[in-house]
């Protein structure tokens, strides 16, 4: 199978023939149709952050495709299904975390394209308990974006707990961005998207945001307390400046809500207005199996829209200079 390769960090992917791999116990084999491209991918495959996988390896995790071949075990799934490969490879299943809700915070998880082989290939072995089936009428092409910027955003939006009219601003519209502010709208949230790139304001207003701020040309913090100050922050920019912004843009009793991992980031907080005004920062990490079904549910019911453009495997180091240059409107999605 061929496959984008990570052999060394900061070096490019080198695409390689490998042998396809054989599903062990509880395994899946799934032949990939739509993986697509995640900046947490470019940090993975420069070692950009503290736990660093270990090369060689293929990155990707918003991997989708159909089952293959299955190894011993009852899974739940079966072959001929399409299913969603996603950042969760696999968790302990029996600790406080997992059985509370939480797998996400598995001490013992696996994560797809990072300690486990991902999507960058014509075939990925996956925990099928850890698979989430696609179901009918979502492509595989709109739930590989959904995969991880969908229920990232998803997950980020539902622990703010937004209330119906309540202003949400999100800071960088991209892969993210565009899905979130589409969950902060379908749970009633006064839109503010805000970004450095007019084309991506387009985008934000094209998708229903009710104001955007542009951070290049004005200051975001003064615009958004002219609305009012708003009553949820998402940071889904890879840049720590964004995150103070959104800090300083909430009114009393706001919530911050920190997504995007910067390769290198602390945001400093100021104690007294934390304080004064009731604000609290909350980190959310991607979603459970759970929240991804519901992702996809509502896109099945057509509340969201993916803007992605399709790419091919032998690209993949176009696609990463493309993504750091911010000449991706959304997301690239690569197809096989
Ligand atoms: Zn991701
Ligand atoms: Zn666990």
């Amino acid at each position: 199978m061929k496959a984008a390769v990570v052999t060394e960090f900061k070096a490019p992917l080198r695409i390689q023939d490998l042998p396809k791999p054989e599903p062990g116990a509880n395994e899946i084999l799934v032949r990939i149709e739509a993986s697509g491209v995640c900046h947490t991918d470019i940090h993975a495959a420069h070692g950009d952050w503290p736990v660093k996988p270990t090369p060689p390896f293929i990155p990707g995790h918003e991997a989708v495709g159909v089952i293959e071949a299955m190894g011993p075990g009852d899974t739940g799934r079966h072959v001929g299904e399409r299913v969603a490969l996603a950042w969760l490879g696999k968790a302990c299943g029996h600790c406080d975390y997992c059985i509370s809700g939480w797998e996400t915070l598995c001490e013992q998880q696996a994560n797809t394209g990072y300690s486990i082989n991902g999507g960058y290939a014509e075939y990925a072995l996956a925990d099928g308990r850890y698979a989430v089936p696609v179901p009918d009428g979502v492509t595989a092409f709109d739930a590989a974006p959904l995969t991880c910027a969908g229920v990232t955003t998803y997950k980020a939006i539902k622990m703010a707990r937004v209330r119906p009219a309540e202003r949400v601003a999100i800071f960088g519209i991209g892969g993210l961005g565009h899905l979130a502010l589409q969950y902060a709208r379908i749970v009633g949230g006064i839109v503010i998207g805000v970004d450095v790139e007019q084309p991506k304001l387009d985008l934000a207003r094209s998708l229903g945001a009710d104001h955007v701020v542009n951070a290049r040309t004005s200051d975001p913090v003064e615009e958004i307390k002219k609305l009012g100050g708003a009553d949820v922050a998402v940071a889904l920019a890879a840049a720590p400046r964004s995150f103070e912004q959104a800090f300083q843009s909430l009114r009393r009793g706001g919530r911050l809500v920190c997504v995007a991992l910067p390769a290198d980031g602390n945001i400093t907080l100021p104690i007294f207005e934390t304080v004064l005004f009731g604000i609290s920062v909350i980190g959310s990490i991607v979603g459970t199996r759970q929240d991804l079904a519901e992702v996809f549910q509502l896109h099945q019911a057509g509340r969201t829209s993916v803007i992605a453009t399709g790419r091919k495997l032998d690209d993949i180091n176009a696609c990463f200079d493309d993504v750091l240059a911010g000449r991706v409107p959304a997301r690239l999605v690569l197809e096989f």
